[in-house]
């Protein structure tokens, strides 16, 4: 029995391209911008753990999450930054959140007045930062309503309960069109002079995702919140970065089929003439996206091949009929460069797959399920 990470089907997540992405988000807003590097959905599928390792001699400000289970997470790791949850949570996980010392993200009274009963019940100092909607419209209190819910925090923080940043979130940032990003500066400003903002050292002032952090980073103020150019995902407008994850699985089976032979569920592939399939060890319950099978293509031995038939839970076939001295057991590339040595080889982008799937590269990476293991590369230093 083999329990080689990369016996089977593997991401491969290249830690070194990870911290320089951040470099260049950080080149981009200055040094004297606070990170606080979004590593919320398990670090968009990479692994929480190993990403947290990677950035931390970035030295940020803080980690972003989402929940209050993925910061105590963190904290079980140990984790002793600051950490921040980005998203509204139930008024009934205060409590943990508070004792486990992770800063809130707060978009109504009702919850800033349950962070306040937690402080008090646990006579412990709870972090807060205020989200204002200007137009994302999921959270946060609204722009124009600055005057009624600014003095009701004021009023409820600065015993136990601490003010520490105010923050939006943009709609379009990675749109050609920046018209709404400025629009929501704007509002965000608006709301801002209103505000009976606390006395607080290392209160912070933010705005920016990655797209914004690369493309308009004169809104970056004190901090920002790069998530998905971290872990390589590209954007509109020329923002490069550089590739983090490749996805790779190796031939389990070759076989040699006459013309007419069908493949798949459903058959939705024949065989024209004589044709050479390699089954992969990859299928859509490893999160391969299903949308790819007789869509999207593969990389073996610097040759791009096709992916036939519907993509099964466990299984893929590519034709390598162009490419017959394939063998058993060779990689096969799914994302990502083909040879990870100097120069590189062929490459499929995250957005090239995604644009077969029909979604985006963040849903591309969190679908990658529990069942790869992550094999993390840290050779490259710096
Ligand atoms: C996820 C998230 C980000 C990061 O967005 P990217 O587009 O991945 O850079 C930033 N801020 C908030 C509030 C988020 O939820």
């Amino acid at each position: 029995m083999s329990t080689e990470p990369t016996a089977r089907a593997w991401i491969e997540v290249d830690g070194s391209a990870l911290r320089r992405n951040l470099e260049r988000v950080r080149q981009a807003v200055g040094p004297e911008v606070a990170m606080i590097p979004m590593v919320k959905s398990d670090a968009y599928g990479l692994g929480v753990l190993g990403t947290v390792r990677a950035l931390e001699p970035s030295s940020p400000h803080a980690w972003g999450v989402a929940t209050v289970a993925e910061g105590l997470e963190l904290r079980g790791f140990g984790v002793t930054r600051r950490v921040i949850v980005f998203s509204p949570v139930a008024l009934d996980e205060m409590d943990a959140g508070v004792e486990g010392d992770l800063t809130f993200s707060i978009s109504d009274v009702e919850a800033l007045d349950a962070v306040v009963e937690a402080a008090a019940r646990f006579d412990r100092q709870a972090d807060i930062h205020v989200e204002i909607d200007t137009g994302m419209g999921r959270a946060g209190f609204a722009w124009t309503e600055a005057d009624a819910w600014g003095p009701a925090v004021a009023a409820r923080t600065g015993g136990r309960v601490r003010w520490k940043g105010v923050f939006t979130h943009f709609h379009s940032a990675d749109e050609p069109d920046l018209s709404s990003v400025r629009e929501q500066v704007e509002r965000f400003d608006r709301a801002l002079e209103r505000l009976p903002l606390p006395d607080e050292e290392g209160f912070l002032v933010h705005l920016c995702n990655s797209a914004a952090a690369l493309r308009s980073p004169e809104f970056a103020r004190h901090s920002v919140r790069p998530g998905i150019v971290l872990y390589g995902g590209g954007m509109e407008g020329g923002v490069e970065t550089e590739p983090v994850v490749s996805v790779r699985a190796r031939v389990s089976l070759i076989r040699d089929v006459p013309p007419g032979a069908t493949l798949g569920y459903g058959a939705t592939w024949r065989a024209v003439g004589r044709e050479r399939w390699a089954t992969v060890g990859i299928g859509y319950g490893d999160g391969l996206p299903r949308a790819l099978g007789n869509r999207g293509t593969a990389l073996v031995r610097g040759r791009r091949v096709p992916i036939i038939g519907r993509i099964s839970m466990d299984m893929t076939v590519v034709d390598i009929t162009g490419v017959p001295e394939v063998e058993r057991g060779e990689v096969v590339t799914f994302l990502g460069r083909e040879a990870s040595g100097p120069g590189g080889g062929p490459e499929i982008s995250l957005e090239e797959m995604a644009g077969w799937a029909d979604t985006i590269s963040y849903e591309i990476l969190t679908g990658f399920a529990p069942r790869l293991p992550r094999v993390w590369r840290r050779d490259e230093g710096g």
